[in-house]
């Protein structure tokens, strides 16, 4: 069993917003529980990494952006659990924090001109075609035992929640909820926020996953021009709830997530005396290459 202990405790906040709308909101931290292999990260990689291991591989190979969250958590878990780790990267050549951490954990990087990088499968079939040790992880971890890693969540759930809310690039994390609480009947409504345009596709890609999302209710408009592009008033929101609560959030993922919450309950979506869980996926390296908007 490739596993090993953390502490994701739900986490109650309490802010002047939430006492007047009368709603109590639970973090589920997700963040605690790795600094690399962080958040949802290691949820998607726990039975990809089981998968790989039974079938006696040992490079894992994946893709990524130059800043991406889940390139950092492959090349930790790797290092971690005996596995070698490859990365085809989107993009020009450059350097970045992110990058570099990769490499210390042993990871080699492939640059791949935009073109090129469409065409995954492409590329995994011309370097690694001939490699049997070879195992081909996912873009952001997405699949299916990606989601059955992050059904687990739902397991752990101490309290009973109204609302459950997750930020969404796959869709993995979001479907692996919405299995979780299919499987163990509970009543909660499944919010996803996605952080890229047009999200709406985010549905397929979690019915294309085997689960049944008539619980799921996407909110499309908190994508703030498209990935990890922000706005002043997203920077400023990040910079206001990190201030007021001690707990660190990101513009990419979890600041879109909790200014849509926020923004919801402002216009009276929640109703008074509900119970509102938020998944805390982590991924706060990508701040590395923003802190000096702060
Ligand atoms: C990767 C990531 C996500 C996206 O999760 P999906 O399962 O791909 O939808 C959300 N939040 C953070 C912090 C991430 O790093």
């Amino acid at each position: 069993m490739l596993n090993f202990d953390f502490y994701s405790p739900e986490e109650e906040i309490r802010l002047p917003l939430y006492e007047k709308y009368n709603v109590r909101v639970f973090l589920k931290r997700d963040d605690l529980i790795h600094p690399y292999i962080s958040g949802n990260k290691w949820r998607k990689l726990k039975y990809t990494l089981e998968e790989a291991s039974s079938l006696k591989k040992e490079v894992l190979v994946t893709y990524g952006g130059p800043w991406s969250n889940h390139l950092l958590a492959t090349a930790c878990a790797g290092a971690r659990f005996g596995f070698r780790t490859h990365a085809f990267v989107r993009g020009e050549p450059v350097a970045n924090p992110v990058l570099s951490m990769c490499k210390l954990f042993g990871m080699t990087v492939t640059f791949v001109d935009r073109k090129s990088y469409v065409d995954k499968r492409g590329l995994y079939d011309h370097h690694f075609g001939q490699d049997d040790t070879a195992y081909l992880v996912q873009e952001g971890g997405y699949g299916t035992a990606g989601a059955k890693g992050c059904a687990e969540i739902v397991h752990e759930l101490v309290n009973v929640y109204d609302h459950c809310f997750c930020a969404a690039g796959t869709g993995t994390t979001l479907a692996g909820l919405c299995m979780g609480m299919n499987q163990l009947g509970i009543p909660t409504s499944l919010h996803g926020v996605p952080v890229l345009k047009g999200g709406q596709f985010i549905l397929e890609e979690v019915a294309s996953l085997g689960v049944d999302t008539a619980r799921i209710k996407l909110h499309l408009d908190y994508h703030f021009g498209g990935y990890a592009k922000t706005k002043p008033e997203l920077l400023a929101f990040v910079r206001s709830y990190v201030q007021q609560t001690g707990v660190m959030i990101e513009p990419t993922y979890t600041g879109k997530l909790f200014y849509a919450i926020h923004d919801l309950m402002e216009k009276g979506q929640l109703a008074p005396g509900a119970k509102v869980l938020i998944i805390h996926t982590g991924g706060l390296t990508g701040l590395l290459g923003m802190l000096d908007r702060f």
